[in-house]
């Protein structure tokens, strides 16, 4: 087997004690005792033991190059990360009430890489907690409810970020029975969507302005990625959100750029989603990539929204912005910063995006190559014409990557669209590995 070609130092590298249980009896151990609403990816996978960089090495001794994990943003176990980790550990690893030094330096940090006026972190441990947070903040503030967000999109699993999200959650909300004050607009899918031609970003924005006007007593918030990672990587057209913006501030609502995904130079200029667009949001919310993998979220907005807040209740996380995430937190900022890796973000992204439209081409199952950087979506349909989602066919394409050496996993509304979120860390050479890989299986007609 072809082996991802930065992955041959981690060869034989298997650990000492490898389980000789085989992956259906592992299954039947999982299926026993961990919830069936975790999402699984593999009918049968791999056991990961070990991650170096942008691979990962199963207990076979086999190596995979992993084409999906945003939050691994510096890539997996990177030593500066797990120095800085280990480190504070011994140190003291909690009370934040009163400790403070690790938590200052590192919203100073995260304040510098912000526009003006975002000045203020909230500290807390997971992309559902920050854009509930920031939910909590935006209402209470502007002493409203009602929340627009795009339908399509996903905020995370708490209550409140559960009823704006559509995507991946199979709950009632998807099903038709969202509380009334959370309104969704038409994603706006230039692929997909009801609007393609040339004036799309002014239809889409039509769409919103016409959901503020219908909202007696006007909207509370527009919540939304500024390039939606769980619709498949759908880029939003130029133009959309400065009009989206506003209009939903002319009639006294704030707006919040979900960076969970899209944040940390993944779209490969930018280091955050939202200057791509020429806006500047009220409230910005972030994890994933914040922790390498460490349990980090936070919600930025500027200091006399958050004292507002603040003078209305308390807040306050047990863990959130601990000593340990605080110096996870800035080894990943340096790491980022030190290895280039928002450069090699636009350079490799750049790369795959000429590779992949060149694989479009020959292959008629490619329907279109969503997003940009590091955050892009190769979207599978069946016909050209009628868009019919490729959805058994996306499945069975990342079983065979599988078998080939890369992780892979569909996205999107109908689990169709590939996604393309390595490490920012990836190189060229395993960038071709996994065009090549694709290109072999798509190859083999289906
Ligand atoms: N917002 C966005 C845009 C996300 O992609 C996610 C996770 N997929 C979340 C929020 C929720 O983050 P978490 O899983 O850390 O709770």
């Amino acid at each position: 087997r072809a082996l991802s070609p930065d992955a041959s130092s981690l060869v034989g590298a298997t650990a000492p004690d490898v389980p000789t249980e085989s992956a259906e009896e592992l299954i039947a151990r999982r299926d026993a005792v961990v919830a069936r609403v975790q999402e699984h990816y593999f009918a049968h996978p791999p056991r990961i033991e070990r991650g170096w960089r942008h691979h990962l090495l199963d207990t076979s001794g086999m190596a995979y190059l992993d084409m999906v994990n945003n939050v691994a943003v510096v890539g997996h176990s990177h030593p500066r990360v797990t120095a800085a980790a280990s480190r504070q550990l011994g140190l003291l690893n909690t009370n934040s009430r009163f400790s403070y030094d690790g938590m200052v330096t590192y919203a100073e940090r995260i304040v510098e890489l912000l526009p003006e006026p975002l000045d203020t972190v909230f500290f807390v441990n997971s992309g559902s907690e920050a854009v509930d947070l920031a939910l909590r903040i935006v209402r209470s503030v502007t002493g409203r409810k009602d929340t627009i967000c795009l339908a399509g999109g996903y905020h995370g699993w708490s209550t409140a970020t559960d009823e704006i999200s559509t995507t991946l959650n199979d709950n009632p909300h998807s099903r038709g029975t969202r509380p009334p004050w959370v309104h969704l607009a038409p994603m706006p899918n230039l692929f997909r969507g009801e609007h393609r031609g040339a004036d799309a970003a002014d239809r889409y924005a039509d769409a919103v302005r016409s959901i503020v006007a219908q909202i007696p007593g006007g909207p509370a918030a527009f919540v939304a990625e500024p390039l939606s990672g769980n619709a498949g990587g759908v880029e939003i057209p130029p133009g959309y959100l400065p009009q989206v913006y506003e209009s939903v501030r002319a009639a006294g609502g704030l707006v919040v750029s979900d960076e969970v995904q899209v944040g940390y130079g993944r779209t490969g200029g930018d280091f955050w989603g939202f200057q791509m667009h020429g806006v500047v949001p009220d409230v910005v919310t972030m994890a994933k990539a914040a922790g390498n993998g460490h349990p980090i979220g936070f919600v930025v907005t500027r200091r006399e929204i958050a004292e507002q807040f603040s003078s209305q209740g308390s807040f306050f996380s047990s863990v959130g912005g601990s000593p340990v995430s605080s110096a996870v937190g800035v080894a990943v900022l340096d790491v980022l910063r030190d290895e280039g890796l928002q450069e090699n973000a636009a350079r490799i992204g750049a790369h795959l995006s000429t590779r992949l439209e060149a694989l479009r081409e020959r292959h008629s199952l490619i329907g279109c190559i969503h997003g940009r950087g590091l955050y892009q979506g190769v979207e599978l349909v069946r016909d050209p014409e009628t868009l019919e989602p490729a959805t058994e066919e996306a499945t069975a394409i990342c079983e065979r990557l599988r078998e080939l050496g890369v992780i892979e996993h569909a996205t999107g509304d109908y689990s169709n669209v590939l996604k393309v979120k390595p490490p920012l860390c990836i190189t060229r050479d395993s960038a071709d590995f996994f065009v090549d890989r694709l290109d072999e299986v798509l190859s083999a007609g289906w």
